[in-house]
Formats: structure tokens, sequence, C-alpha cells
């Protein structure tokens, strides 16, 4: 049988990969889109929808290994490693910690910095030029305390970001609980992210889809990707549970789950699976006015006209699918400690997703050595959504040959020899 061929074929329809589809679209290529279930039905779909230009600075900072230990020992941390031997969680966890030092955290910062404003400046044009409805707000993030000490201990990564130019304000505990009456009494301070805004990212990932099949793209959902026929250097065939697909260029944005199926065409992808957890439900009242995050507790509060989410938690245990209660009661506790209505009356979803852990947490974007049509585009672990439009951006240009508005080299793959 031939298999059925566009320009681009682009393996995974998460926010990266429907993104980049587009862009790719709005170039005058055909594109066509592979999942294994519907549209967005990854980490894409219950994530906590803020775009955060704040959150450049990496993990990678010096002292990150120890906590990670301390917090080992907790299963509700915000930060959990399951201690069980795994020889790719291991070998992870050590190349993630040797990076951690200031000279390589502050290089690392930039290079996100530089993706996550790019895209600040592209995602609410291409909501309006798509036509996209996500409930976008440029509503800002607002980081409470309530322990004075662990703002003072912020104080560096503050300075760190006006380096970088992204604004983040330190405000007083009753200036905190003037900006947002849903908050109880007792807050220490916070820090404002005045650039930051909030959308929700399920209907992103619908509006996405929806444009890509407008503007003559194709999706095709239920198809899982099983293999690879390849020639030389070259894929030329994409193997799935409904038949075969080939593309003149292979775009791999397979998130959390890129690792295992690049590794059928023997690339070892520095990736693990990061699982947060979210509870979405109605409206609580008082409902907060802007994106929250409850510092001591690593909770993420975000309210839409549609609905309210709680947030967050990062644990690496491998592909492990279960919903873990400990995590999610974490979450609960956390907004109880600091919202007078911490819950909304109808609970809607409790959901885990895994965010693409990349080693040295700058995303992989752009094409590999080992073969000469296919690119990847995954490794966005936190900040899928915030970065996604930059992202589509600099593969558009990475196929089409234009010049990147970013600097190419510092996000492409062949930096770890793939
Ligand atoms: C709790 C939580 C909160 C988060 N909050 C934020 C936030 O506020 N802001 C932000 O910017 N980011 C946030 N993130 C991170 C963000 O969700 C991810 O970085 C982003 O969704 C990754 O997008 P992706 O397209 O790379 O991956 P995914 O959305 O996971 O897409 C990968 C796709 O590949 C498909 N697939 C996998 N295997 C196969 C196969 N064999 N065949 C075919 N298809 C396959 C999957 O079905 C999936 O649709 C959060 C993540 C979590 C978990």
């Amino acid at each position: 049988m031939n298999a059925v061929r566009s320009d681009v074929l682009v393996l995974g329809g998460g926010v990266i990969g429907l993104s980049c589809a587009l862009a790719l679209l709005r170039r005058g290529m055909s594109v066509r889109v592979l999942d294994r279930g519907m549209p967005g039905c990854g980490a894409s779909h219950g994530n906590c929808g803020t775009l955060t230009p704040s959150h450049a600075i990496p993990l990678t900072v010096p002292g990150m290994p120890w906590k990670a230990l301390h917090w080992m020992l907790r299963r509700d941390a915000p930060l959990y490693v399951n201690p069980r031997p795994d020889w790719h969680r291991w070998r992870w966890l050590l190349g993630f910690a040797r990076r951690c030092n200031l000279a390589l955290a502050e290089r690392t910062a930039v290079v996100r910095a530089a993706i996550l404003q790019r895209s600040w400046t592209l995602l609410p044009r291409v909501l309006v030029e798509e036509g996209i409805e996500c409930e976008y707000a440029p509503a800002g993030n607002l980081f409470v305390y309530r322990d004075a000490r662990s703002l003072a201990g912020d104080r560096v990564e503050i300075e760190w970001l006006h380096r970088l130019g992204i604004a983040a304000s330190v405000l007083r505990g009753d200036e905190v609980e003037a900006m947002e009456p849903a908050l109880l009494p007792g807050v220490a301070g916070g820090v404002l992210h005045a650039d930051d805004a909030q959308l929700r990212p399920d209907r992103l990932v619908d509006g996405l889809a929806r444009r890509v099949r407008e503007c003559g793209g194709a999706i095709e959902a239920d198809t899982a990707i099983e293999g690879f026929h390849c020639t030389g250097r070259r894929v030329d065939a994409v193997r799935t549970s409904r038949g075969e697909f080939s593309g003149e260029r292979v775009l791999m944005a397979l998130g959390a789950w890129t690792p295992q199926i690049a590794a059928k065409l023997d690339l070892r992808i520095p990736i693990q699976p990061g699982k947060g957890y979210s509870i979405t439900m109605s409206r609580p009242e008082p409902c907060p006015r802007r994106a929250l995050v409850l510092r001591e507790p690593s909770v993420c509060v975000t309210a839409w006209g549609s609905g309210y989410r709680l947030g967050s938690t990062m644990e690496f245990s491998g592909y492990d699918e279960s919903l873990n209660r400990t995590r999610l009661d974490a979450l609960r506790r956390g907004a109880r400690d600091y919202l007078r209505v911490p819950l909304g009356a109808e609970l809607r979803e409790e959901w885990w997703g895994w965010r693409p852990m990349c080693m040295d947490e700058i995303p992989l974007i752009g094409p590999v050595r080992r073969w000469n049509n296919l690119l990847l585009a995954t490794g966005h672990g936190m900040l899928g959504v915030s970065m996604s439009a930059a992202t589509a951006e600099l593969v558009a240009s990475l196929v089409t040959g234009g010049k990147p508005v970013l600097d190419a080299t510092a996000y492409s793959p062949t930096r770890f020899g793939i």
C-alpha cells in the first residue's frame, strides 16, 4: 500500500504539534497531523494555562538536587522523585544535577527568556488573526507568600528577572490583599509579574485544531504511531494503527512520549515525564481576579469566566498512569491555607499530565543529525503553552529555509549529539 503523503507529517497533536502545523500551513505547505487520541488529549489538555515569561529561570539552579533529595521523603512535596530504581530516570536525574550550576543556569535563563518573550509577543496576534477564542487575558500573575522568609529567599530571582528584562514587582501583604479580596488575611507579601497572561488551554488546542482543518490540513485522530520505514538517512514512512503515512519532512512533537517513539529511530532523547495534576471546578465566590501562584505549597490557581483550576506539583515516577490522591489532596490543602473559598461547588475534572522535561530545561527544536528529513519540537517542560507560538515560528523558518528570529542553535537537538 502506498503511504498517504504530505509536505510535512506532524507526529503528535498537542499544543506544540498543532501550533507548528498551523504555522506551516500558513506558509503554503501541506500538513498532516497524527495523534493516537483526540488532538490536545496529552499534557496540553488540563494544564494551568498561564503564559509566563516570569518562569524564565530554570530549575537547574545550585542547591536544587539537595532540595529534591529532601523532598523525596515527602509524598506530598511540590517536587517528588520516586526512589525506585529506573536506569533511564536516574541517568536523566544525574544529567540534570550536573547542570545545576550558576554559570549554566544564567545561560539557560537567557535562552528560555528569548523564546518566552517572543511567544508572548506572537501568541495574542495569532489568536486574533486566526479567530481563536480561548479566554486569553493579559492579567498578570501574582505570587502570594504567607511566609516573609520565602519572599526574602526569592529576591535573588526577582533581580535576576529584572536583568532579563522581565517584569516583577514586590508588593506588601496589605497591597496583595487589596488586589485580591479572595485571599485570606495574613499575606506576608507578593510579587506581581504584570506581563504574564492566561488562557484556557483546552480551548486553545480546540481552536488550533479547527484552524488547521480550515486551512486545509488533515488531522488523523486515534492513529497510534507504531514504527518507521527508513532508507539510509531518510524516514520514508510512519507505520500506524491506521496504515502508513509519509512526509517530505517529519516533525516529531510527541511531548513526554518522544523518547519512546524516537528510540525506534535509534535516537536517545534526554526527556523524562514530569507528572503534574489539576482539579477543575466551577468558579468559587469570591474568585481570584488573576492567576495566582501560592508560593509555599507551589499551587497554581487559574480562574476563567468558564471555570476555575488548581494545578501543579512535579513528580518523577516514570510513565506511571495512576491518579495519585495524596498529590491531588495537596493541591486542595494548599488552596485552603490561602483562599477564603478555595474550592468551587461543582467538581468538573481531576486530571494528570506528563510534562516533557528536557534534561537542560531548554526545548529541543530543529533537525537531528542522524536523519535528513526529521525535526524535533519537544521538551518544553512546564512551559509548552507559553513557548508554543515562537516554537511554531522557529519550526516554520527551519522547514521553509527562512531566517529564524530566534537563535536556532540554542534550541538545536544537536547540543546533545542527537
Ligand atoms: C499540571 C500541569 C500544569 C501546567 N501548566 C502550564 C502552564 O500554566 N503554562 C504552560 O506554558 N505550560 C504548562 N504546563 C506544561 C504544558 O502542559 C506542556 O509543556 C505542553 O502541553 C506540552 O505540549 P506538547 O504538544 O509537547 O505535548 P502533549 O500535549 O503531551 O502532546 C503530545 C501528543 O502526542 C500524542 N502521542 C503520544 N504517543 C503517541 C503515539 N504513539 N502515536 C500518536 N500520537 C502519540 C499524545 O496523544 C499527545 O496528544 C503544565 C503541565 C502540567 C502537567
